[in-house]
């Protein structure tokens, strides 16, 4: 074959001396390198290879073929030395030039290959989604016959001329399946497939449709803010803003209102969210403030995904609502891209490229020279410190609530505070007490007055850190994951332990599985079905809705629930964090936090970032609207400074804080991080792996910028995961690239020991 190719490539080719002008593609092969590489692009292949079509060519000395991407096209000479593409398949949407350069920037600030890059921006499903058909069921030129039932009669006498979708037959009710294909059978009907039209029905609505949102008269700081944002839609530059407000300020009033100043220029928009809220009331509503609305999300079929990235390409869409991968929607005339909840961990990606998309929309912001949003309650302190001493971006403040609205009364209960958490180093504690202290006296008394005053109430037990397992009465040890050590917990329902890290999952034990012990095993059980049971006991009467990921399986049940519980089928609601977001429940006159400092003994940097969000969030959640609430905050031990803050709700004296202390440890914001995890099954080897590749990026670093430093290689915090060990190496580098300089020299030149999984993350947030 390649000796075909050759002789192809030289027939194609221009002759010694002779000079001729040609197609030059501009490639990134699937190669760990964003080098790329110029190939000629042969005539029969000019209409396939665009940016984003993917091509395969022969690459090295063995002129092996490699696949890759082509990231432009241009007309260039043809010399001898060229060599041509081979084969190529076209994009499914057009990749715009600004999409491209922002496929590089990620690629190379994250330091992932083109492949991973371009998979996710032009998912790899696009070429190969098969139209979809439908069945239509039309009349033959076969007369109704004589001796036919009436069954069939109405049957046939259903079917118009032009024929119809046999799932509207089967819907209307004129006939069973064994009656139509009865008919089939006799030659009286005919079924055929057809394909179905891609639909861009929804694109027809010219008219914004009017909420009643919409009669809202701005407060003065929402007014300021959004003169502000209307002025740099305008302005067609590059600007970030940080939108900065307490929950139920007003920022989602802003933002709908920029976006709308961006259409009426003709112009798109990209609304980003948090994972989270696509499960609530949140994107529905907003939603509904536009005519031409695309939502995309990761749970859509790959047909729908198509479907919608391809309208939004064409301009028919002029708002994308979306979760992170939305940061990289094929938009034509983008104007204006908002972050709502900038700080919420889900828009950093959970697998390679680990990209985050509040960075990944600055930086698009920056290539199509359109204003970019932030908005949160809490910033993420890195945004904190570029809108205020770094000034990069402007601070735009709403400072209170919209009126009417007033903030909870706050108040902190310092549950047990002799009975401190045992630390673990897998972040968990395991706590044998049953389950005394899960409600102190006074959320006690709190509850009971509320319920009495048939008021609603939200308890929010922090389970992050907080799984109670099964413990031995004996040996007194509590029952571990086999597979990577960390706590099982007990789910009553079905009687199992499972591994809330890895999928593990196994029939409860009824003795202590170490060896030569077999003691009774106590049981602990959940948290949250520990604060479950304990309600229960304390108000019997109380309908009581539980919301966490062991209940709620789908974004249906989630919704289900919220929308039941705002309507007053329940009285109180209890979960996770999940329901510290987002929500909008105005009626809720009592919001209780238990455990809310047990953030504080995650291994992260970012513990008290963690928790002062979660208590901020929650705090948020009560007296939304008129009237007076109440907040109770347990902890169970005397809070640091920056989590009184929380308290008061006062981000600043938090940010102070906090800040201080990320500078005098060298953290974030202050410099750049990246994490190199090895994992490997076999013995030793992660650890082994990780000792030499700190050594080699010691060297590279004191070779290319002695400002980079290289952690001492350690365990990582959960030091078994699906059955491989773990070991992880730190840099800290100056905010500029010096950090991505070093790992691209040591991954490029493949310089690091091979194990069975390496992840490299640029500004991690996960440290497990
Ligand atoms: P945030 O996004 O800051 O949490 P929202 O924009 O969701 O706040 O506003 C909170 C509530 O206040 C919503 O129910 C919203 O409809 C309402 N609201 C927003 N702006 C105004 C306004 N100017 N006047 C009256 N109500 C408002
Ligand atoms: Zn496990």
């Amino acid at each position: 074959v390649s000796a075909v190719r050759r002789e192809r490539q030289e027939w194609l080719l221009p002759r010694e001396g002779e000079l001729r002008r040609g197609l030059l593609a501009e490639v990134a092969l699937e190669l760990p390198t964003w080098k790329t590489y110029a190939f000629g692009v042969p005539a029969e292949l000019a209409e396939s290879v665009r940016p984003g079509a993917r091509v395969t060519a022969p690459h090295g000395r063995s002129g092996r073929e490699v696949e890759g991407y082509c990231l432009a096209v241009s007309e260039g000479e043809w010399d001898q030395t060229l060599t041509l593409i081979q084969s190529a398949t076209p994009p499914a949407v057009e990749l715009s030039a600004p999409l491209v350069e922002l496929a590089r920037w990620v690629g190379q600030y994250y330091q992932c290959t083109p492949g991973a890059v371009m998979s996710m921006l032009l998912p790899r499903t696009l070429g190969e989604v098969r139209p979809k058909r439908e069945r239509i069921v039309r009349r033959t030129e076969a007369p109704i016959p004589e001796k036919a039932s009436d069954r069939l009669r109405r049957l046939l006498e259903a079917v118009p001329r032009e024929g119809v979708t046999l799932a509207s037959l089967r819907e209307s009710g004129a006939a069973t399946d064994t009656l139509i294909r009865g008919a089939v059978r006799k030659g009286l009907l005919a079924v055929v497939q057809r394909e179905v039209a891609l639909t861009t029905d929804d694109s027809g609505r010219a008219e914004a449709p009017m909420s009643e949102e919409d009669g809202y008269a701005l407060t003065e700081a929402q007014a300021v803010a959004l003169q502000a944002l209307s002025d740099a839609v305008a302005g067609e530059a590059f600007r970030a803003f940080l939108l900065f407000g307490v929950p139920g300020s007003g920022k989602t009033e802003v933002y709908v209102r920029a976006i709308r100043a961006a259409i009426a220029r003709g112009r798109q928009a990209i609304l980003l969210v948090p994972e989270i809220a696509l499960a609530t009331q949140v994107v529905e509503r907003l939603a509904r403030r536009f005519a031409r609305v695309a939502v995309l999300h990761g749970q859509m079929s790959p047909r729908s995904r198509v479907e919608a990235l391809a309208r939004i390409a064409r301009g028919e869409v002029d708002v994308v609502i979306g979760t992170r991968t939305a940061v990289y929607a094929p938009c034509c005339r983008l104007g204006l891209i908002v972050v709502d909840e900038e700080q919420e961990g889900s828009f950093k990606s959970l697998s390679s490229p680990y990209y985050h998309a509040r960075d990944v929309a600055l930086k698009r912001a920056q290539i199509e020279r359109i204003p970019v949003v932030l908005g949160s309650a809490t910033p993420a302190l890195e945004t904190w410190y570029n809108a205020t001493l770094a000034g990069r971006y402007q601070l735009l403040e709403l400072g209170t609530r919209v009126p009417g609205a007033e903030l909870p009364r706050a108040e902190l209960v310092v549950s047990d505070p002799d009975e401190g958490l045992s630390e673990d180093a897998y972040g968990a504690s395991a706590d044998s007490d049953a389950n005394r202290g899960i409600l102190s006296t006074r959320l006690r008394t709190a509850l009971l007055a509320t319920l009495k005053r048939r008021d609603q109430a939200i308890l929010l037990h922090n389970r992050r850190g907080y799984a109670v397992a099964l413990r031995c009465d004996t040996c007194g040890l509590p029952l571990r994951c086999p597979k990577c050590m960390s706590l099982l917990v007990l789910h009553h329902s079905d009687e199992t332990v499972r591994c809330h890290r890895c999928s593990h999952r196994d029939r409860a034990p009824q003795r202590c599985p170490v060896e030569g012990c077999g003691g009774a095993l106590q049981r602990g059980g959940l948290a949250i079905q520990r604060l479950e049971e304990e309600l229960r006991r304390v108000a019997p009467d109380a309908r009581v809705l539980r919301l966490d990921s062991d209940t709620m399986r789908t974004r249906e049940d989630y919704q289900t629930s919220l929308r039941a519980f705002a309507e007053g089928a329940a009285d109180v609601l209890i979960g996770t964090q999940m329901i510290a977001k987002g929500l909008d429940f105005p009626v809720v006159r009592l919001v209780g936090v238990i455990d809310a400092d047990a953030p504080l003994y995650l291994r992260d940097f970012r513990a008290t970032e963690f928790a002062f969000q979660l208590i901020m969030q929650v705090v948020g959640r009560a007296g939304r609207k008129a009237g007076e609430s109440l907040a109770i905050v347990q902890m169970r031990r005397e809070p640091p400074p920056a989590l009184k803050a929380a308290l008061a709700m006062d981000y600043r004296q938090f940010a102070d804080a906090e800040l201080a202390v990320r500078q005098r440890y060298a953290y974030p914001p202050f410099v750049r991080l990246a994490r190199l995890v090895f994992a490997d099954a076999r013995p030793d080897r992660a650890a082994d792996a990780a000792r030499r590749a700190a050594e080699t990026l010691r060297e590279l670093a004191a070779a290319i910028n002695p400002a980079v430093r290289v952690d001492p290689p350690e365990a990582c915090a959960a030091p078994r995961l699906r059955e491989m060990n773990r070991h992880q190496v730190l840099l800290r580098g100056p905010r500029e690239t010096g950090v991505q300089k070093v790992l691209a020299a040591a991954l490029t030149e493949r310089k690091l020991p091979a194990v069975q999984r390496l992840t490299v993350d640029v500004d991690p947030m996960d440290f497990s």
